[in-house]
């Protein structure tokens, strides 16, 4: 039986499209589910939105639509959102989804039926736009430091999740497994937390209607957040398919954003220990994206729009930039200059030009078909390129699971930069026009052939596109396996190539 990964990314609420910074979450767990494809393990990759939110029901309220109607219309246009980045998830959730429903239902049940969920009464400082209390000594000059806004004083009577009982098991959990929470500087943030003690949370409002009824309690509805987070259980079948619960979780990664590391390393696992359900293997808080130095931001208008941007290239160069200059463990910036200087060197200069050119000489000297050669290791920059590759996919599958895209990136770059070189030392022009060279063209051709294969094979999580049409032009069939990539000399001599075209034209069609 295959193995099975499960790969999750936070689900944004619907009141705002999503900017560069949340597309660039879903790209990276887009390319970390398209490898473990490759690897060969039966992927399941769910997105989704969020939606039982005030600030979705007073967003519905301004559009005077009902707050289902609403967010109908949004998940849509999330999803066309996606779907332009190329971001291949599996499901798609709402948290109105029904099953979504009945699991939040079924989780508050049996918290509730195992002691940690109680009645009290709560009050304190409340922000309307965090939606969560905000401990008095956060506060800034009586403002929600993250919003600037003044908290509103709220009584209510509500339920009690006892977090406070979890503290030592979570502080065990991380100390015993530290990757549950990567990168490092999230996971010691975390035990900061954890180390400085947990109060009891609050997870049901009385003074609210838009969200999911309290199961045995329809005069409240259940705090978003603790519906949010049960939407990774029911994507995996929790309270309606219980055979493929059992299969497909825990989770192998949930993959957020650095800001809600807290919720999915504190509140998440012990919500699932009170439960009697297994926690997650791993939460992953990646860094932010910024522009120019500055946090993006919808209302002060610096919130860079990924649908745009993709428009300028297509897609996979902007996620190859994403994934390139911003580690996914930091925080990075975007400048327009920058993606421009990688789109022009890296990708049509250094890759698109080397794939042209080879194919378009195969084409000329070999009437486009590969010739006998081999990938001679007595040349040096062959040797090179091989111990690259050897190398590569030895670590290939620890660096997509550390998520170090970018490091993957770099070392494939050495690989096709060692590639132009052989072009370069060997120039097949000459060889083609010499005396007694046809042998050594043929080996430098199937040499650069296979290279080129190869490199395809691996940059495929980050530009599926336009690896395919690469594969065209090889016409080779190929489902992008690693396994394919690991093997030299697969490229059968008198294998006919297919059209060559550009694929990363040099202007830009703005
Ligand atoms: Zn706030």
């Amino acid at each position: 039986m295959k193995k099975k990964f499960y790969v999750t990314t936070a689900i944004d609420y619907v009141n705002a499209l999503p900017h560069l910074g949340t597309a660039y979450e879903k790209i990276g767990a887009d390319v970390l589910a398209r490898f473990k494809r490759m690897m060969g393990y039966d992927v399941f990759f769910l997105m989704g939105v969020d939606e039982h939110s005030q600030n979705v029901a007073r967003q519905a309220e301004k559009h005077n639509l009902p707050p289902k109607e609403y967010c109908d219309d949004m998940a849509a246009k999330f999803e066309n959102v996606w779907h332009s980045l190329d971001i291949q998830y599996d499901r798609f959730i709402r948290t109105t989804d029904s099953d979504h429903i009945i699991a939040v239902q079924e989780l508050f049940q049996r918290i509730y039926d195992n002691g940690d969920i109680y009645k009290g009464a709560y009050t304190g400082w409340y922000c309307v736009s965090c939606e969560h209390f905000i401990p008095e000594k956060e506060l800034v000059d009586g403002k929600c430091p993250v919003h600037k806004k003044e908290p509103q004083w709220l009584e209510e009577q509500n339920y009690f999740f006892r977090l406070s009982k979890y503290q030592q098991v979570l502080i065990d959990h991380i100390e015993k497994n530290p990757r549950f929470i990567e990168p490092e500087i999230r996971r010691n943030e975390i035990l900061n937390v954890l180390k400085g003690g947990l109060e009891d949370i609050s997870v049901s409002r009385s003074t609210e209607t838009w969200g999911i009824p309290v199961p045995f309690d329809n005069s409240s509805v259940v705090y978003v957040w603790f519906d949010a987070l049960i939407n990774y259980i029911t994507g995996a079948g929790f309270a309606s398919d219980n055979q493929r619960f059992s299969l497909q979780w825990p989770a192998d990664v949930h993959v957020i954003g650095k800001d809600i590391t807290r919720f999915h390393a504190v509140i998440w696992p012990a919500m699932l220990l009170a439960a009697g359900v297994a926690i997650p293997k791993q939460v992953f808080g990646h860094g932010f994206v910024y522009l120019g130095g500055e946090k993006m931001s919808k209302t002060a208008g610096t919130a860079l729009d990924p649908v745009s941007l993709a428009e300028i290239y297509g897609p996979d160069p902007l996620r190859y930039f994403l994934m390139r200059e911003i580690p996914f463990d930091r925080d990075g910036d975007f400048l327009m200059e920058k993606y421009e200087t990688r789109y022009n060197a890296d990708l049509a200069n250094d890759w698109g030009n080397l794939v042209q050119r080879v194919l378009s000489m195969v084409k000329k000297y070999r009437d486009g078909l590969v010739p006998a050669g081999m990938l001679d290791s007595s040349h040096d920059i062959v040797a090179e390129w091989k111990l690259l590759h050897d190398d590569l996919i030895k670590s290939i599958e620890s660096l997509y699971d550390e998520m170090k895209f970018s490091v993957v990136l770099t070392k494939i770059w050495q690989m096709i930069q060692l590639s132009n070189r052989l072009v370069e030392v060997q120039a097949p022009w000459s060889l083609y026009k010499k005396d007694n060279a046809s042998r050594e063209l043929d080996n430098t051709l199937y040499a650069l052939l296979e290279m080129i294969r190869v490199a395809n094979i691996l940059l495929y999580p980050v530009l599926p596109t336009i690896c395919k049409k690469i594969q065209h032009q090889l016409n080779i069939d190929t489902d992008f396996a690693i396994e394919e990539a690991a093997q030299l000399g697969i490229l059968k001599a008198g294998h006919s190539l297919g059209e060559i075209e550009p694929v990363f034209p040099k202007t830009k069609d703005k």
